[in-house]
């Protein structure tokens, strides 16, 4: 989306007080952005009202970091409009289930073939039968046989002079006798959408019924891919989507408008090339990206402007080497309260959703305060060194704080969590070694 709406919410996070023209303005901007992105005019229209209503509602307003409320209200906003995670895929009353790929040439249908025989094996425990229905380039066919032979699968092909549909209804014959469970079919595409492709597709579709038609679309395409979905979708009736190429450097709001145009789910996000890297579409994380909030750096600089300079460095310094201790943790508590809540800043951390125990240190106002108690009640000792921790140490620090021993046991536990994401933080920041002030 354009770089607009991230000026406008760089403005508006900061802010301590958020007025009803801030909120004004700043979804001013999100619709235009959305509108640029030609999101349907209706759904931009419902998102904003929306958005409105959360945003000078109580919610954000009576909130401790209303310009944090916003965003977040956006953020949820924007996941809704992506849909739900929707990565199930049809079952056949009586197998073979058939799916079809579409989409236009170099979208990625071939390898995305490979890719979800490979989940739906992994995942699922099938067995499908991989189809070569794009009989114009013998080199297509040999694309799909070498992944074939990667994932020790078989591949259906009556080479280049056969006919799509009947190459389709002779896989499906041959997956029946063979007992695969599932036919995914790889069709041709074309450098735009024509009518003689889309015949094709219509023909294979009305002989085969397939239970998917999945449209592969490459991300990077931008608008383009909006316009492939509503053509696709008219003509073709799909079931789902599947984005390409999310581990380049797209903002992906290509996501949005097109949940908004065909009103189909996006099932799978392509993240590289190997026969790996096909994943559940979370429109969540595709929110972030869309908010620009996947990023350490950003990350930093936020953090950068609450806690001075230079205690900054010696807290960086203390996450790359693990010895943070309670009273470090006592102080970013005083620091995350000023930059919102905590699910936030760890939701900005590429990656965060796939982190484990993320769930436990989730945080809220009332904890914070609870926490914060039961750090006060730690002799000194105790906080350099957790594990100087036992059984009396524990029951006296429940006593010393009003809270209980199972309290205490989680913070432990949580803070043992922070330090290990900590980590895990400062690794990837290793590859941007020096970039993390904010220049
Ligand atoms: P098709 O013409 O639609 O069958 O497209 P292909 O499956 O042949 O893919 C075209 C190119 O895109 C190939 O070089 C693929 O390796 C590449 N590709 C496909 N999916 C992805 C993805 O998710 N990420 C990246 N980086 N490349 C991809
Ligand atoms: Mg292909």
């Amino acid at each position: 989306l354009a770089d607009r709406l991230q000026n406008t919410i760089k403005k508006i996070t900061g802010k301590g007080k958020v007025s009803e023209q801030d909120v004004k303005e700043m979804t001013r901007e999100v619709r235009l952005a959305l509108l640029e992105a030609d999101v349907n005019f209706k759904v931009v229209k419902d998102f904003i009202k929306r958005v409105k209503e959360r945003a000078i509602g109580q919610e954000v307003m009576e909130s401790l970091t209303p310009g944090q409320q916003v965003i977040k209200v956006v953020k949820e906003e924007l996941t809704n409009l992506m849909g739900g995670e929707q990565s199930k895929i049809a079952v056949a009353d009586r197998p073979p289930t058939v799916i079809m790929m579409v989409g236009l040439q170099g979208a990625g249908k071939t390898t995305t073939t490979g890719k979800l025989a490979n989940l739906l094996r992994k995942k699922y425990n099938r067995n499908p039968l991989l189809v070569a229905a794009d009989v114009y380039r013998p080199a297509a066919i040999n694309q799909l046989q070498t992944l074939g032979k990667q994932l020790s699968m078989p591949v259906f092909s009556l080479g280049t002079d056969a006919n799509p549909v009947d190459i389709a209804n002779q896989a499906i014959e041959q997956a029946k006798a063979d007992h695969n469970d599932y036919v995914i079919i790889d069709t041709a595409g074309r450098l735009h959408v024509d009518e003689a492709l889309m015949g094709e597709l219509k023909q294979i579709k009305a002989d085969v019924k397939p239970n998917e038609v999945f449209l592969v679309v490459d991300a990077m395409t931008g608008q383009d891919a909006v316009n492939v979905a509503e053509s696709f979708n008219e003509q073709l009736d799909i079931t789902g989507v599947v984005l390409t190429k999310l581990d380049g450097d797209t903002r992906g709001g290509a996501a949005l408008s097109i949940k908004a145009v065909t009103d189909k789910p996006i099932k799978f996000a392509g993240m590289g090339e190997k026969l790996d890297e096909l994943e559940a579409f979370h429109p969540e994380r595709m929110a972030s990206r869309i908010l620009g909030m996947g990023d350490v750096l950003s990350l930093i600089e936020k953090a950068q402007e609450n806690v001075d300079e230079k205690r900054a460095k010696e807290l960086e310094e203390k996450m790359r080497t693990a010895s943070f201790t309670f009273d470090d943790f006592l102080e970013q508590m005083g620091q995350v309260r000023n930059m919102g809540p905590i699910e936030d800043l760890i939701g900005m951390l590429p990656g965060a959703n796939k982190m484990k125990g993320l769930k436990n240190v989730q945080l809220d106002e009332k904890q914070i305060s609870h926490v914060e108690a039961i750090i006060q009640s730690m002799t000194k000792k105790e906080r350099q060194d957790p594990s100087l921790m036992n059984a009396s140490r524990k029951k006296r620090i429940a006593k010393g704080s009003g809270r209980s021993v199972t309290e205490v046991n989680r913070l432990l536990k949580q803070f043992d969590e922070m330090k290990k994401m900590m980590k895990q933080m400062s690794n990837m920041q290793g590859g941007k070694k020096g970039k993390k002030g904010k220049g």
